[in-house]
């Protein structure tokens, strides 16, 4: 049977879905010490059930869990458009797990054994980003990308871009401090049936960079070795 702790309301709302118990308690009485209100779910089902009913502002995620994986609970909110930001924990420190759950729309990623102090300054960090953007400006430091007009200005100058350019740039603002690797960026920005060169993302990144980032600072577009792209004006 699953175990869920519920705890009341707070403006910082945090859901942990970890199968080991050890690990649960310690984190939760740690997050709890903070003032976070923290719920937690011992398996993949549970914590799905709650993550789709419960507005949580970050949600902890152990990915080899009894039952429904990690990945998967993490697929299936972001399929759902869930807000939340994911901060993924794991034994497994591979590249292609970490890419698979970037891809799957994890914020961020803690290998385990982990100390606490570094769990809470990620928390931190990730809880203090704006929320997804509702208005149809898009601002990235004084970049500003607006959906309506499709116009782009940095630092107030409008700057030229080509309709692929805009559509690139437009996916990295929408998800600005994500990793976007280059699969997500090729599913979103060209077409399915894309079957040109596999690196025409760094390609349109480098028009990129070269009309948003050379005659500017700081620098917003970055490469995430590995993995892939992120525009971002926080510190990397
Ligand atoms: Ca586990």
């Amino acid at each position: 049977m699953s175990k869920v702790k519920r705890s009341r309301s707070h403006p910082m709302r945090l859901l942990l879905i970890e199968d080991e118990h050890k690990v649960a308690d310690f984190v939760a009485r740690g997050l709890r010490a903070e003032r976070f209100a923290v719920d937690v779910a011992g398996d993949g089902e549970t914590g799905w059930s709650l993550a789709s009913s419960i507005d949580y502002d970050l949600v902890i995620l152990d990915l080899m869990l009894p039952g429904l994986s990690g990945t998967e609970v993490l697929r299936r909110l972001r399929r759902r458009n869930n807000a939340a930001a994911v901060l993924v924990l794991t034994a497994r420190d591979a590249t292609a797990d970490k890419v698979e759950n970037f891809e799957a729309g994890a914020d961020d990623y803690l290998t385990k054994p982990f100390a606490f102090a570094e769990l809470l300054v990620r928390v931190k960090a990730l809880l203090r980003r704006p929320p997804p953007a509702r208005s149809h400006v898009l601002r990235v430091a004084d970049l500003e990308v607006d959906r309506l007009t499709q116009q782009v200005r940095r630092g107030g100058k409008r700057l030229e871009l080509t309709a692929k350019e805009y559509a690139l740039l437009e996916y990295l603002a929408a998800h600005a401090g994500r990793v976007l690797t280059r699969t997500m960026i090729i599913e979103h920005v060209w077409d399915e049936s894309f079957e040109g060169l596999t690196n025409i993302v760094d390609v349109y990144i480098r028009h990129l960079r070269s009309k948003v980032d050379e005659d500017h600072d700081p620098k917003l577009i970055r490469t995430v070795r590995g993995v892939g792209y992120c525009i971002s004006d926080e510190m990397p």
